[in-house]
């Protein structure tokens, strides 16, 4: 029984190293812009958002949702900061509470990272 026990707890946790690396996706948000709860950290929609160079990258990075509603709302192909054409893009991912709610903001992204913009 012990050695059942120790088996399956190691075959746990090789599973959770093997998805480690999606469960690490850093959401942008803490709640769900949708219902309002705490974000499941394995449930979260990725979203690109572009910019003309690195700097604006970093203006972005440094604060995602300071500028969520300007990326949001930005021509696709343009930098949301300059409005220059794109050169760069950054994944980030917009994080949600269940299932349902990823469904939601995978049909439109950008109405919820819009959202997300801190007040
Ligand atoms: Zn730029
Ligand atoms: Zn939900």
């Amino acid at each position: 029984m012990k050695t059942l026990i120790k088996s399956s707890l190691t075959a746990i946790c090789v599973m959770a190293l093997g998805s480690g690396v999606a469960l690490a996706a850093d959401t942008v948000n803490k709640k769900c812009p949708i219902s309002g709860k705490a974000v499941d950290g394995s449930k979260s929609v990725k979203y690109t958002a572009s910019f003309c160079c690195e700097k604006c990258v970093a203006k972005f990075q440094k604060d995602p949702t300071a500028h969520a509603a300007k990326v949001a709302k930005a021509e696709k192909g343009k930098c949301a900061f300059s409005g220059k054409a794109a050169g760069e893009s950054v994944d980030i991912h917009i994080g949600v509470c269940c299932g349902k709610c990823e469904k939601k903001v995978k049909a439109d992204p950008g109405k919820f990272l819009a959202k997300l913009q801190k007040k």
